[in-house]
C-alpha cells in the first residue's frame, strides 16, 4: 500500500533535515528521504555540511590552529613548548567522531519530533508521487501532499585536473589526508579553497593558491578583502590571482600543474592538489520528465522568493535552488517552507544572511559592501576600529584586522557590518541582530557594550561612522 505523508522532504541535509522536523513540529506528518552513506556502509543524515563540510572542515581548522598556537604563538606568553608534534590520523579521527555524534544528533531528533526516515534515492513523479529507490534496490511508491527538495550540491569537477582522491582530491579527499603534505596546491581562493589551504598550510604544507580571477574575494568589502590579502601572504600562503588552470599531470604520486597568468604559461609541482572551484547543484535522477520541476538555466531547481517551485505543493530549498550556498540559508529556507505549508505567512529576509571565512583571521560580513552602496548610489558614512586599539585583542595577542560599519549618511540606518580579525563571525552576527531591527549607527553606539571585550570594536566602530570614537583618533570629526 502507497504510503501517505503531509510533508515528504528529498535530503537530509541543512536544508531538509531542519524542514522535516518544523513540519513535524507544526503537527503535519512528514517523511525525509536520505540516501547518503557513512564509511561503514549507514545512511548518514546532516548532507554535506555535517558529513563532509561546514562540521568536519571547522574540527579540523581549529585543530590546527592549536597545533600552530602550541608551535608559534606560546612562547609570547612565556610559555615553552618544545618538541609540539602533530598526529594525523588522530586529529582526523577526531574530526570524524565528531561527525558521527552530529550526524547520530539528527537521528535522535527525527525519532524524537517523529518524523519518519525512508533510507534510498527519492525521485519526485507526476502528481507528487515519490519513487524511493531503498539500498538494496527496491522500490516503494509515497505519496505526498506537500514535497519539499533539498537535494544539496555537489563540487564541480573540472576537466584539467580530474579528482581521484588520491593526489588530486575534492573538499572531501582533503578533510581525509593522513599526513600533511610538503607541498599543497589549491585551484581556487574562495572559501572552500581558503579554509582547506590554511588547515594543511598551519600544519606545515607549503600551500599556492591558485585563482582565476584578478580579484581576491571579490564578494567582500575591499578594504577587507584587501587586508586579508595582506595577511595571508605574510602568514605564508602564496596567492597567484589571475591563474587559469588549463592541465594536471600526475606522476609517481605528484602532480605537475599548468597555468596560465599575466606572465605567461607556468607549471608547478605539488604533492597534492586540492580541486575548490565551486559546487554545482545536485537534480541527477531526481525528476521525472513529467514531473513540472523546471531548472534555470543555471542548472538549480527555479523557486520564487518562498521557495515554490512550478508545482503547486513543491518546494525547494539549500543549495539546489539560487542564492548563497551556506548551510544557514539552507535552513532558514527549510523553516520557512514548513511553516508556510502549515499555513503561517513566513518571510526571510534574503539581505541580512552573513558569510564567514573561517581562517585565521576570520573573516565575515552581513549586509552591503561599501563599494555595492557606492555603485547603488547610496551616500554611506564608514567607521572602522582596528583590533590593534582593542585591550582585549592585546591581552590574546591577536591584534590583526578591524571592523568596519556603513551607514545611509541620511539617515544613520546601518547598511553593512565588515569584519577581519578575531570572533569575526560572532561580531558580525551582534551586527546582523541590530540591522535585522533596523539600527542606526547612534543606537549602537549608545549601548552599554562590555569591558574588555572584541564587541567593543564593534561599538567603536559605530561610534566612529559619526566621529565619536573614544579609543583611536577620529578620521570623521563631528
Ligand atoms: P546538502 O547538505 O548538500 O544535503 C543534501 C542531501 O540530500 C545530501 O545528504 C544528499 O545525500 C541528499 N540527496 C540528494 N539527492 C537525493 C535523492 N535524490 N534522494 C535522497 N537523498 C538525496 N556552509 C556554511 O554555512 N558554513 C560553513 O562553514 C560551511 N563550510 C563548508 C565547508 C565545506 C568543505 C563544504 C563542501 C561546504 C561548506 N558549507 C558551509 C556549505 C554547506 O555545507 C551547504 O551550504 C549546505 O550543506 C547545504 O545544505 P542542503 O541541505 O541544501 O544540501
Ligand atoms: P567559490 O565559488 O567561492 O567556491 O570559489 C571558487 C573559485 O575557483 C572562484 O573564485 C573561481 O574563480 C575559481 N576558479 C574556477 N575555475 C578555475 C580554474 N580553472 N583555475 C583557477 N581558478 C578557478
Amino acid at each position: 500500500m502507497t504510503q501517505k505523508f503531509d510533508v515528504v522532504v528529498i535530503g537530509a541535509g541543512p536544508g531538509g533535515y531542519v524542514a522535516a522536523i518544523k513540519a513535524a513540529q507544526l503537527g503535519l506528518k512528514t517523511a525525509c528521504i536520505e540516501k547518503y552513506q557513512d564509511k561503514e556502509g549507514k545512511v548518514a543524515l546532516g548532507g554535506t555540511c555535517l558529513n563532509v563540510g561546514c562540521i568536519p572542515s571547522k574540527a579540523l581548522l581549529d585543530s590546527s590552529w592549536k597545533y600552530y598556537e602550541a608551535k608559534e604563538g606560546f612562547a609570547i606568553h612565556g610559555i615553552e613548548a618544545k618538541g609540539v608534534s602533530i598526529d594525523v590520523p588522530a586529529m582526523v579521527a577526531r574530526k570524524s567522531n565528531i561527525v558521527k555524534n552530529l550526524t547520530g544528533g539528527v537521528s535522535t531528533l527525527f525519532k524524537a519530533n517523529g518524523v519518519t526516515l525512508l533510507e534510498g534515492h527519492g525521485k519526485l513523479l507526476a502528481g507528487k508521487q515519490i519513487e524511493v529507490t531503498g539500498l538494496d534496490g527496491k522500490t516503494q511508491l509515497v505519496q505526498a501532499e506537500n514535497v519539499i527538495i533539498a537535494s544539496g550540491s555537489k563540487p564541480i569537477d573540472i576537466p584539467p585536473a580530474p579528482v581521484d582522491q588520491d593526489v588530486i582530491v575534492d573538499s572531501t579527499g582533503a578533510l581525509e589526508f593522513q599526513s600533511v603534505p610538503k607541498s599543497l596546491g589549491v585551484i581556487g581562493a574562495g572559501v572552500i579553497g581558503l579554509e582547506l589551504g590554511s588547515v594543511w598550510a598551519r600544519l606545515g604544507a607549503e600551500v599556492t593558491v591558485i585563482e582565476a580571477q584578478d580579484k581576491f574575494l571579490p564578494a567582500a568589502d575591499e578594504q577587507i578583502a584587501k587586508e586579508a590579502m595582506k595577511t595571508f601572504t605574510k602568514q605564508g600562503l602564496k596567492i597567484r590571482l589571475g591563474a587559469r588552470l588549463t592541465a594536471s599531470e600526475v606522476k609517481k604520486k605528484q602532480v605537475t600543474v599548468s597555468f596560465t597568468d599575466a606572465d605567461g604559461e607556468q607549471k608547478m609541482t605539488f604533492d597534492k592538489l586540492i580541486v575548490a572551484v565551486g559546487r554545482r547543484p545536485v537534480t541527477t535522477d531526481l525528476l521525472a520528465a513529467d514531473s513540472g520541476v523546471t531548472l534555470d538555466e543555471r542548472g538549480f531547481i527555479y523557486v520564487d522568493d518562498q521557495c515554490a517551485t512550478s508545482v503547486p505543493g513543491v518546494y525547494a530549498v539549500g543549495d539546489v535552488v539560487r542564492g548563497a550556498m551556506l548551510a544557514h540559508k539552507a535552513s532558514e529556507e527549510g523553516v520557512m517552507v514548513a511553516e508556510r505549508i502549515a499555513g503561517h505567512k513566513a518571510q526571510m529576509n534574503y539581505d541580512l544572511i552573513p558569510s564567514v571565512i573561517y581562517t585565521h583571521p576570520e573573516i565575515a560580513w552581513v549586509g552591503k559592501t561599501e563599494q555595492q552602496l557606492k555603485a547603488e548610489g547610496v551616500a554611506v558614512n564608514v567607521g572602522t576600529f582596528p583590533f590593534a586599539a582593542s585591550g582585549r585583542a592585546m591581552a590574546a595577542n591577536d591584534t590583526g584586522g578591524m571592523v568596519k560599519v556603513i551607514a545611509d549618511a541620511n539617515t544613520d540606518r546601518v547598511l553593512g557590518v565588515h569584519v577581519i580579525g578575531p570572533s569575526a563571525a560572532e561580531l558580525v552576527q551582534q551586527g546582523a541582530i541590530g540591522m535585522e531591527f533596523g539600527t542606526s549607527a547612534e543606537d549602537l553606539g549608545m549601548m552599554v557594550f562590555s569591558h574588555p571585550t572584541l564587541s567593543e570594536a564593534l561599538h567603536e566602530a559605530a561610534l566612529a561612522v559619526n566621529g565619536g570614537a573614544i579609543h583611536i583618533a577620529n578620521r570623521k570629526k563631528r
